[in-house]
């Protein structure tokens, strides 16, 4: 690995995990979690083993989405991954809480910290791909984060009511200065398609979206649309269930990526 921090963290003996795609945002509320669910049901559907690291320790949803009620137990040998219904293997502080609407008050070290116990602590077994649910923003604790774990690419995610510019802006130096390649943007919210006419309006305005990737030289834009059936899905733990195909063409370029 060419990243400049010392990374020498290694995973549990027992885990073999070939690529690490971080998915990172501006601010919460902006649907980072909801494409780190839609890109593991995605690569989990082609055939791949597929992982999620849930590393926003303060605003944790992967476990609801996926509809996950059990909690993760330590046993003899170490901390075990919970498995969705899809067999997609998850963990995240809200498997380990007694309570999950406990609110989660540490500071960054401990939660940098957490992260990096869920990389090195975890036996995650054979993954393909993991995702890591990064926490927001590029301030300290995600950059501490991010030096914690050795990720292979990232996915920005934004909205159009954001500052979409200095966000990816911000995001694409955070990835330079470790050297990790950003593989694409997601923007989320994009538009909404009306079910009765069929005309896509953009609620939020008009996207920017395009002329900032391509300022950045990133050539992979994904645009989801506001759907109340995902927002339903999330809340009612189906996420597996979701038939769009907005993310397709990142996953095709995380699979050519395998390849080489
Ligand atoms: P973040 O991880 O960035 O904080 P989430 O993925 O948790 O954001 O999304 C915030 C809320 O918005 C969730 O309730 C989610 O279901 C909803 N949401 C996100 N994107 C969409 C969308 N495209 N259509 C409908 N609801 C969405």
């Amino acid at each position: 690995k060419e990243n400049p921090v010392d990374f020498s963290e290694k995973p549990h003996e027992l885990s073999k995990i070939k690529k690490v795609i971080g998915v990172v945002s501006g601010k919460g509320g902006v649907g980072k979690s909801l494409v780190t669910s839609l890109m593991a049901v995605t690569m989990n559907r082609r055939g791949y083993k597929t992982a999620i690291l849930d590393a926003d320790i303060t605003g944790p949803s992967i476990p609801k989405a996926f509809g996950i009620n059990t909690k993760a137990m330590p046993s003899e040998l170490g901390l075990f991954p919970i498995a969705s219904k899809t067999d997609i293997e998850i963990m995240s502080i809200n498997l380990l809480l007694e309570n999950e609407t406990d609110p989660v008050i540490w500071r960054g070290p401990i939660i940098a910290n957490t992260v990096k116990q869920f990389w090195t602590d975890v036996i995650w077994g054979n993954v393909d791909y993991m995702f890591i649910d990064m926490p927001p923003g590029t301030g300290d604790v995600p950059l501490t984060v991010f030096q914690s774990l050795p990720v292979d690419g990232i996915i920005i995610v934004t909205s159009p009511q954001e500052l979409v510019s200095m966000i990816v802006s911000k995001a694409v130096k955070m990835a330079e200065v470790m050297h990790i390649p950003v593989i694409g943007v997601v923007e989320n919210m994009s538009y909404f398609e009306c079910p009765d006419c069929g005309k896509k309006h953009q609620i939020f305005g008009e996207s920017h979206i395009e002329e900032v990737a391509k300022e950045h030289g990133i050539d992979l834009i994904a645009k989801m649309p506001i759907d109340t059936s995902l927002a339903g899905a999330c809340d009612k733990g189906m996420i597996e269930l979701f038939d769009g195909t907005w993310l397709d063409h990142i996953a095709d370029t995380l699979e050519m990526n395998g390849e080489k």
